[in-house]
């Protein structure tokens, strides 16, 4: 997959759960170029909605949330690569107000309703829709296409979830040269801007809670080698499960209040969970936040007040999780808390004052760096990088980036026992072979079971995929039956081949066709749909243009009418054609008759326009 591209710009992409950002490596000023959307914003919402006309994606799906929250996806990234009986999938479904059932082998699936019929997505599908709108927003700020580019991902991401990623940007038409790590692309922002001058070996702790992730990476930064020493995290941590909080605190209080239950109505959860996420914001720099929602149920109104120590309270368990998964990566790198040099704080969440007040307190009261943009490091990482794997880019940094492994890789043996051949933070790319033997008296196969994670418990863990290596020549059992070999390349994407040494026989996965997992077909299926998508997009906007421009022109000619303008040398004939000619029109523009063709509009406008002309032409 990391290969030099051929063609066109290459960007670096932050997908994030609730917000995304996109990079460009300016050459002519050798710096990272944050590209702000058509909005004018630096970060665009993951969301996606659907409507009886259109799909929006970004700020004006957000924007419409309140208004049809049932078929506004967001949160696609806390769904990727995971199963719907997930209990991480089951607890979000409770308070998501759009609908995720179970589908073909427990791939979570989303229904909307979209021009009228019920239609159904997978993550990856809501994932390619945000992917697609970043592309756009890129091309549209480089005037040229883009068809490459990094996506970061949470580092503790596992290889369905990364793979996923990798399948949303193909859906979305990128070839996604890389996945990188979220923390490490926030390393080598701060790297560049903070320390490019630095002399000596510098230990960088990278602290990432964003809305649906939290990350901490430890890397050592020496000239310009970027090593990752170790990396924890939960891919399931981060700003909503507080905004979760804050809703369920604030439903009771109204149920207590007015005796009414809101869980059911998915509308006032959208409603009350905004309320929420603006005063969780508010309360980043004041001590006390006020929540007011018009109407929020069967119309009554809702106000309230939360202040920050009851804020830190409802979320005390969550906050010192965060602080848990710190101290095990301190423990992962074998490192003392006391050798770390700066600490980089990225991704939204990051900003709560309890957050950096616990995490300055583990670290004996040493200054946190907040002079980066935690919104945009990850984005500024990724870009380099894109830069770095492009032909022809000049003015790149030279910099070598060293990653490891999130999560133990290996295959079960006898007795359901994880044999681990790759173990967690190993620095990839990596390649290991492990000699394996037969455990009957003439097997003449094995069937090879290739999990992630950290149990014992060979089914305790993740599995990723499976193969049977066949053919084995008659021996006693403890003769050698494979030599398995794990390589992760520098995506983080893994291939198990095994041989059997005396047959010569072998056999091999790239964990590609994990169940879970989409397959070509299905991708390809997908690409048609966003080509779909896009192509009804397109027709959309036509046809606003076309209703518009034929409204705006009946408009001009009636109001030039009535104010006289021009029909003083006019006859009552041509008086009385431009008048029917603006009847029709109305007509044609009136909601009843919306199935009008676009060209029909379009053709009706040429046609009165140059009649009129005519008409003008005659009399002046
Ligand atoms: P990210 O995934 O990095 O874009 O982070 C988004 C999360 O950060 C969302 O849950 C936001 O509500 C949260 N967030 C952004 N700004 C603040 C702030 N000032 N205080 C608390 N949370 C914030």
């Amino acid at each position: 997959m990391a290969r030099k591209c051929e063609e066109g710009r290459a960007v670096g992409i932050d997908l994030g759960t609730t917000y995304s950002c996109v990079a460009v490596w300016q050459e002519q000023h050798s710096r990272v170029e944050i590209i702000h959307n058509d909005q004018g914003n630096r970060t665009t919402p993951s969301c996606v909605a659907f409507t009886e006309d259109q799909r929006f994606i970004g700020d004006a799906a957000k924007n419409q949330a309140a208004a049809n929250s049932q078929n506004t996806v967001f949160d696609a990234k806390r769904l990727i690569g995971r199963k719907f009986s997930d209990p991480i999938v089951l607890d979000d479904a409770l308070l998501w107000p759009f609908k995720v059932t179970a589908g073909v082998n427990d791939k979570p699936i989303i229904t909307v309703n979209y021009k009228g019929q019920e239609k159904q997505l997978c993550a990856e599908e809501v994932s390619s829709m945000v992917l697609t709108k970043m592309r756009e927003i890129a091309e549209a700020y480089l005037e040229s296409p883009v068809k490459n580019a990094v996506v970061t991902v949470p580092a503790y991401f596992s290889d369905s979830q990364r793979k996923a990623t990798i399948d949303a940007g193909s859906i979305a038409g990128l070839n996604v040269m890389r996945v990188m790590n979220e923390p490490t692309a926030a390393a080598v922002a701060y790297g560049l801007e903070k320390r490019a001058d630095c002399v000596g070996e510098r230990n960088i702790f990278v602290f990432d809670l964003g809305g649906g992730t939290f990350d901490v990476s430890i890397l050592t930064i020496k000239d310009n080698i970027f090593q990752v020493k170790a990396t924890a995290g939960n891919t399931h941590l981060g700003g909503e499960d507080f905004d979760n909080r804050m809703v369920n605190y604030f439903a009771q209080e109204f149920k207590r209040k007015n005796k009414l239950d809101i869980s059911a109505s998915s509308k006032a959860l959208r409603r009350l969970r905004t309320a929420c996420e603006r005063a969780k914001r508010i309360l980043s720099f004041l001590v006390v936040a006020t929540i007011e929602v018009d109407s929020l149920f069967q119309g009554i109104d809702f106000s309230s007040s939360i202040n920050r120590a009851k804020f830190e309270e409802l979320n005390l368990d969550l906050l010192n999780d965060c602080i848990k998964t710190v101290e095990s990566c301190i423990m992962d790198a074998k490192m003392d808390k006391s050798t770390i040099d700066d600490f980089v704080l990225v991704g939204g969440s990051s900003r709560i004052p309890k957050v950096q007040q616990l995490l300055q307190d583990f670290f004996n009261g040493k200054e946190l760096c907040k002079s980066i943009n935690p919104d945009e490091a990850v984005a500024y990482g990724a870009a380099v990088q894109a830069a770095l794997l492009s032909k022809d880019v000049k003015n790149v940094p030279n910099l070598v980036l060293q990653d490891v492994t999130p999560l133990s890789i290996g295959r079960s043996i006898i007795g359901d026992v994880m044999s681990v051949v790759i173990p967690r933070n190993t620095c990839i790319p990596v390649k290991k072979t492990r000699e394996y033997f037969t455990v009957e008296d003439n097997q003449s196969s094995s069937l090879i079971k290739v999990y992630e994670g950290e149990r014992t418990k060979a089914s305790d863990n993740n599995l990723l995929g499976s193969f049977r290596l066949s053919g084995f020549p008659p021996a006693p059992r403890g003769s050698p039956s494979s030599d398995v070999c794990f390589a992760i390349g520098e995506n983080g994407i893994l291939t198990v081949s095994a041989t059997n040494s005396s047959s010569g026989n072998s056999n091999e996965i790239t964990i590609t066709n994990y169940k879970e997992r989409l397959s070509s077909e299905e991708i390809n299926k997908l690409i048609k749909e966003a080509e779909n998508f896009h192509i009804e997009d397109q027709r959309f906007l036509r046809k606003a243009k076309a209703v518009n421009a034929l409204d705006d022109y009946i408009y001009k000619m009636g109001n030039a009418l009535k104010k006289k303008d021009i029909d003083v040398k006019l006859s009552s004939q041509e008086i009385e054609k431009i008048e029917s000619a603006i009847a029709v029109a109305t007509n044609l523009l009136d909601e009843k008759n919306q199935q009008v063709e676009i060209d029909v509009l379009e053709d009706y406008l040429k046609g009165i326009e140059s009649r009129m002309e005519q008409i003008i032409a005659k009399t002046n």
